[in-house]
């Protein structure tokens, strides 16, 4: 994030009160960022994913795999040998940062990747690099890893290393020891500031999948079954403002379950602030669609659920709106009913473009009449304005004592402290002052893939997809709410091959026929085109790479990467969710009652693991491609 890490944060009663000051100054600092760098062009694409990583410590006498929680260490290790390397005079190849949960490590290029052709060849070897570089620090019995959650997170055995016992101080969980969050403060407060704000703990309710024998679910199994009781009475008791499990749901009761999801993010350099504008609505169109092609999120708390992936938890967990706000009580002490989480879908839509018609902004989402007046007062065009006083209904999470009070010329912290806590499907990145980086945008939803091949081919992708977005002049926009409606199906069971999704039937000319501009389609169908009617967006990046003149290598290359997302496009490989669900499903332990014992997890840490390493096949994952 790139707000302040140093400092004193107030708590959370002390911090709210300068809730309108931090947004004051930071939407001064956001004038003053736009107004030196609004007419920056001719920028360079660059570009560079993210990784988070978690690493796993293995007790193989009683077939168990844990987190562990030796984060910290292995991180100071792995940023010293950065320091050795940048003071050496060399370039270091990888940048590594800490993150929400104390399991985690987030990975990044040490430099952003060139505008060649050439370079996205880098990305998956830069992978590479990375697990083999954090693996020197760690243990004989550790290993890293790259899954979207661990699946028995929160189960009532041993899940850590070392073990810890939940019902904590900070968390409040009946699942979560206080533990699993990262010990910076930074994390701590902005754990405590999303709970204080909202005034009751985080219930996330997930539908359970069915399974042949799950026993009727679940209230009478609570005494027989406690490591898989789906309603915690005991928690229910203990913290009583916190809202209802429903029967036959997955019950989770910590920000930590979504915060310690891990995920795989792009971040794109435009050359001026215009094109970054048309990248972030068109990318938003695609979030959903990217986020069901990349599910791998079917386990929650030990048991198999209708979900696979991340972001229902996730948006349900920063969600920190009060009572008020979510308009289950009148407004009173808030000034807004909000209509969407802190994490969720984009609002609206920010482009200049003709092809954005304002029917398409359709989310009536509120946003801050004052800033508006203000940040239209000063220069900015009201689409942006918008979206920026949209951004700022929302209070800082954090505020540090000590710098309340900077230059709005020379600072942009308070910019930061909101732009950076909202999570949505897509950021829009300002240019950071007195840096030569320009105006970028962050495609935020991609869940982790288990093997590099994986996370290289899905960023590879996303690159190419702005490369034609802006060559071809594509226009994909639908009205924000069938974005929504999309989002809401793709998080669903194998929703790549059971649902279908909002497109633009013509991607090329601004249709104005209102009536049938969009249909529902199947993501196949979306990337691998439908006969002479669509004509698919991979087949735009063949004819785009055809277009350019880059040698056979790089084209071949690059070729197997599309040609391995054409086919989990169609069905033909699973999703690491499918494959993750198939494993647990067909494991001789499996009693087919949903639940995901302590020994399955375990093979199937380890499976994951060598299939990461390429000791073993797993075609129905990965076809016959190769891991480089
Ligand atoms: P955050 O966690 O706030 O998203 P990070 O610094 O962790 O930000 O990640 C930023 C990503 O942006 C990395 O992949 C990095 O390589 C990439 N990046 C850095 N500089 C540029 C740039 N000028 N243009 C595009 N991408 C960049
Ligand atoms: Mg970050
Ligand atoms: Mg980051
Ligand atoms: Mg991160
Ligand atoms: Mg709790
Ligand atoms: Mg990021």
């Amino acid at each position: 994030m790139g707000f302040l890490t140093e400092g004193k944060p107030l708590p959370w009663e002390q911090a709210k009160k300068y809730a309108d000051h931090i947004r004051n100054h930071g939407i001064n600092q956001f004038l003053s960022i736009y107004n030196k760098t609004k007419d920056r062009d001719k920028d360079y694409l660059l570009w560079g994913d993210e990784i988070e990583y978690m690493v796993i410590a293995y007790d193989d006498e009683s077939k168990n795999a844990k987190l562990s929680l030796r984060i910290s260490d292995i991180l100071h290790k792995l940023q010293k040998e950065v320091e050795e390397t940048v003071k050496n005079g060399e370039v270091a190849e990888i940048s590594w940062h800490p993150e929400f949960a104390a399991y985690m490590i987030e990975g990044i290029p040490g430099i952003p990747y060139g505008n060649t052709l050439k370079s996205l060849l880098r990305v998956e070897q830069n992978m590479k690099l990375r697990r083999a570089t954090a693996s020197k620090h760690l243990n004989q019995n550790e290993s890293i890893i790259t899954l979207s959650n661990f699946p028995r997170f929160g189960c009532s055995d041993q899940f850590l290393e070392p073990h810890h016992e939940p019902f904590g101080p900070k968390l409040k969980s009946a699942f979560l020891p206080d533990e699993v969050l990262n010990p910076h403060i930074k994390h701590q407060t902005v754990n405590d500031g999303l709970r204080s704000r909202r005034g009751t703990d985080v219930t996330v309710n997930i539908p359970i999948f069915h399974d042949k024998k799950s026993p009727n679910l679940f209230p009478e199994c609570e005494k027989a079954l406690p490591d898989h009781i789906y309603l915690d009475s005991i928690s229910q008791n203990l913290f009583p403002e916190c809202e209802k499990a429903l029967p036959d749901h997955i019950y989770l009761d910590s920000i930590v379950f979504g915060g310690g999801c891990c995920c795989l993010q792009v971040t794109i350099q435009a050359c001026n602030i215009r094109e970054a504008r048309k990248l972030y609505d068109q990318l938003a169109v695609l979030g959903p669609i990217m986020l069901a092609l990349t599910a791998s999120t079917p386990i929650w708390r030990g048991h198999l659920s209708e979900m696979d992936c991340r972001w229902f938890v996730l948006s349900k967990c920063a969600d920190e709106r009060t009572k008020e706000e979510r308009g289950l009580e009148p407004l009173k002490n808030d000034r807004f009913v909000i209509n969407r989480s802190r994490c969720d879908t984009i609002a609206y839509y920010i482009s200049l473009d003709k092809t954005l018609k304002s029917e398409y902004n359709d989310s009536n989402s509120v946003y801050d009449r004052n800033i508006y007046q203000k940040l239209i007062d000063n220069g900015v065009d009201e689409i942006l304005a918008r979206h920026v006083s949209y951004l700022f209904i929302r209070d800082p999470l954090i505020v540090y004592e000590d710098s309340l009070y900077q230059d709005d010329e020379s600072s942009s912290h308070h910019f930061e402290n909101i732009q950076s806590t909202n999570w949505q499907t897509v950021r829009f990145k300002p240019p950071p002052l007195n840096s030569n980086i320009g105006w970028r945008i962050e495609f935020r939803c991609m869940e982790v893939q288990i093997t590099d091949f994986e996370n290289a081919a899905f960023v590879i992708f996303m690159i190419l997809l702005t490369r034609i977005i802006l060559s071809y002049d594509l226009n994909f926009y639908i009205p924000i709410s069938k974005v929504d409606e999309n989002m809401a199906n793709a998080y669903k069971r194998d929703a790549l091959n059971t649902e279908k999704f909002w497109f633009r039937r013509n991607i090329f000319a601004n249709y104005d026929g209102v009536e049938d501009e969009f249909e529902k389609m199947t993501i196949n169908e979306i990337v691998n085109g439908k006969s002479n009617e669509f004509p698919g967006l991979i087949n735009i990046i063949f004819q785009y790479l055809e277009s350019m003149n880059i040698d056979i290598e790089t084209r071949n290359h690059l070729e197997k990467y599309l040609e391995f997302i054409g086919m989990r496009a169609s069905g033909k490989i699973q999703t690491a969710a499918t494959w993750i669900r198939n494993f647990v499903r067909s494991h001789p332990n499996y009693k087919h009652d949903s639940i995901v014992s302590q020994e399955i997890n375990y093979d199937l840490i380890k499976m994951v693991e060598e299939i990461q390493k390429g000791q073993i096949k797993a075609p129905e994952l990965l076809s016959d491609f190769k891991i480089q």
